[in-house]
């Protein structure tokens, strides 16, 4: 049965890695050598450490550069300027993800706590750009991450979103939590093993719905309408 409040939603907020695409090692491998160079460069420390210290704050702080703002005090422009140069020919185009995207009404938003030129790259590859209404990125959100209330909140002021008529997308779990807490119908995309085992929060009611990847649930919101 499909729920109700889906019927009302006219604003659809995506997260963007492992949420509108499954997760991809290539291009996961190419950022995490970039941002390993680039801790090694500016906090001075080996491989191994920067790799370490790399995964650490993608958990604790829910973005690295994050992290290395608040340990380090590192620029975080420079930061997003000199890592997300990559090659995204690994990405390859959904014609399906396309077409349920292109049959939502209202309107479509990437909320996530990348870089907003790697997003706007991202959605080029995917063949999503011109579907896209708005993108809110690590910068509009002052890097302050999700699951931050403040990013949610911030964010559905920018775009004007009544968040009892909106819906939200996210692999990681304390995201998708926070988009509830929110007001937000939270979609949790259950895609990779690693978000299966990592910020798993208490609350068995952390979402709404759950689902493998993006395009069954729209097939299925779609087929039940
Ligand atoms: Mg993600």
């Amino acid at each position: 049965m499909i729920d109700n409040r889906l019927k009302k939603i006219n604003n659809w907020v995506f997260d963007l890695d492992d949420t509108l695409y499954p997760s991809n090692p290539e291009l996961s491998i190419q950022m995490s050598e970039k941002i390993c160079d680039y801790i090694q460069e500016v906090v001075h420390v080996d491989e191994e450490t920067a790799s370490l210290m790399q995964k650490s704050y993608y958990l604790n702080y829910g973005a690295t550069v994050c992290g290395l703002v608040v340990e380090y005090h590192i620029d975080p422009h420079d930061f997003t300027r000199r890592i997300h140069d990559l090659d995204f020919s690994c990405l390859t185009p959904d014609p399906e993800l396309r077409e349920y995207m292109q049959k939502l009404k209202g309107s479509k938003y990437i909320l996530t706590n990348g870089d907003h030129n790697y997003a706007v790259k991202v959605l080029r590859q995917l063949n999503l750009d011109d579907l896209v209404d708005g993108i809110f990125a690590i910068q509009q959100m002052g890097f302050i991450p999700k699951p931050s209330p403040l990013t949610y909140r911030k964010m559905l002021r920018t775009f004007d979103i009544d968040p009892r008529y909106a819906a939200m997308f996210d692999d990681n779990q304390k995201n998708i939590y926070g988009a509830k807490q929110a007001g937000m119908y939270a979609v949790w995309v259950a895609s990779n093993d690693f978000n299966k085992s990592h910020g798993l929060v208490e609350d068995p009611n952390f979402c709404d719905s759950q689902t493998p990847d993006v395009v069954t649930f729209l097939k299925k919101m779609f087929d039940q309408k």
